[in-house]
């Protein structure tokens, strides 16, 4: 196994002191490997798991040509394009669900509901709404009303038997339930659910319950991270609140290296702090400690534990510590769940006012992003980007991304947005 100083080797532009967000994605997407262990699980079991095999379809979907619309079905090649068409409707009406065997002859219809079987001979299907009916009984079909092959659904059309409907790495979310469902397939092999561990360190940190006391703030972010990680599907082992002392933070890591595939912390593992949480961390395991050129964050420490376990020291402000999950956390562990593509989507939205920056680091600011007049995306900020402003992470529905080399952003300019989509 490759250690961390090995894979610090294979970064390019890899300085731990200054470290940039794209080495630090290159170290981790090394770092992090899927774990191994995979379950079966019913479809309902299923939702946001992620596949550990390809999923093969047993059959066509749909099974069998049938009809888009509530309408009548006839042979489309009759059609005359510039002229109306007449035919007679056979007897009887074909539902979803029965079979119909009486053959439609040339010149007939088969009056037929939405999921029906077409049956042989007939290829095309003329909504009901735009039929005439004439004196005789028979129906009237406009020109250019309908094309040949209008509103047939073709088997296989959706899935094909023996193609591949779903792939390994994908993660599953409603369509696929509803995918793996419609192969009548009962179960599916999905990875084993990720268990994450988690504790606030500080002396200053309070748990829920405890009396306020003069310096100290209640612990905000065991419950944001607790949020994040079940967000995320993973089984999140919540150690609580862990004093700066030794035996409290050594005997949290080794309880949390034996229960979990990562271990996530806040707090403790900047250059200045004055516990005992990095001096620990290099104990227990190959760490490195991180200056990410990033705002706001910067202090990381990042490992392996002796147990396996991958470790995240992520900064103790509450905003720093969802941004560094966020931007570096989320896809490691997606990535150890086995998603084969953990990467964030950054969309294009115009900026509505000017965010000062200096090129050199990634600032990820908290915005809002909205549907402008003319329909594209527009995004502000919530206003104060303080590190500790949580509030600013409630009310804002994105991440403004202003990437390395980039300077001040004016008025309109173009900048990256990473929507939450119900990530946070
Ligand atoms: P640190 O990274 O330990 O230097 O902490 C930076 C700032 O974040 C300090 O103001 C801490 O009080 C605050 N902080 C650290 N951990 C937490 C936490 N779990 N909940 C809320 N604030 C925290
Ligand atoms: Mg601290």
């Amino acid at each position: 196994m490759k250690t961390l100083q090995d894979i610090a080797a294979e970064v390019p532009g890899y300085h731990p002191d200054n470290l940039g967000a794209d080495a630090v994605h290159d170290f981790l997407a090394r770092l992090a490997q899927p774990v191994t262990g995979t379950e079966t699980v019913g479809v309902f079991d299923a939702l946001d798991r992620v596949l550990a095999e390809d999923v093969v379809s047993p059959l066509d979907v749909p099974p069998h040509d049938n009809s888009a619309m509530d309408g009548y079905a006839f042979d489309g090649s009759a059609l005359l394009g510039d002229q109306a068409l007449t035919l007679h409707p056979v007897e009887g009406t074909a539902f979803a669900g029965q079979a119909w065997a009486t053959p439609v002859p040339p010149g007939h219809c088969l009056r037929i509901m939405t999921g029906a079987v077409l049956p042989a001979g007939v290829d095309t299907v003329v909504p009901l709404e735009l039929t005439q009916n004439t004196a005789d009984g028979a129906i009237t079909v406009p020109a250019g009303a309908v094309a040949r092959g209008a509103n047939r659904r073709l088997r296989g059309e959706d899935l094909q038997r023996g193609g591949t409907a779903l792939r390994a790495g994908d993660r599953l979310g409603p369509a696929a339930l509803g995918l793996i469902a419609s192969l009548g397939l009962p179960t599916v092999t999905v990875t084993r659910r990720l268990r994450v561990a988690y504790f606030s360190t500080g002396d200053e940190i309070l748990s829920l319950g405890e009396a306020p006391r003069e310096g100290a703030v209640y612990d905000s972010n065991r419950y944001t991270v607790f949020g994040l990680l079940r967000r995320l599907g993973a089984e999140v082992i919540d150690l609580g609140v862990v004093k700066d002392d030794p035996a409290a933070i050594e005997a949290a890591f080794l309880q949390a290296g034996a229960q979990a595939d990562a271990v996530i912390t806040s707090g403790g593992v900047s250059a200045g702090d004055a516990d005992h949480t990095r001096a620990l961390m290099q104990r227990l395991g190959d760490v490195v400690f991180w200056r990410v050129a990033m705002r706001p964050g910067r202090p990381m420490a990042v490992g392996r534990l002796q147990t396996g376990a991958l470790l995240f020291g992520l900064p103790g402000n509450p905003v720093a510590t969802m941004v560094s999950f966020l931007a570096f956390v989320r896809p490691a562990l997606l990535r150890m769940m086995g998603v084969s593509n953990p990467t964030p989507l950054l969309v294009p939205a115009r900026c509505q006012e000017t965010l000062h920056k200096k090129p050199g680091r990634t600032e990820y600011q908290r915005g809002i992003v909205s549907r402008a007049a003319d329909g594209s995306l527009q995004v502000r900020t919530t206003g104060n980007q303080g590190s500790g402003v949580l509030s600013s992470m409630h009310e804002a529905n994105a991440l403004i991304v202003l990437h390395h080399a980039q300077g001040t952003v004016a008025v309109g300019d173009r900048v990256d947005v990473m929507p939450f989509f119900g990530t946070v």
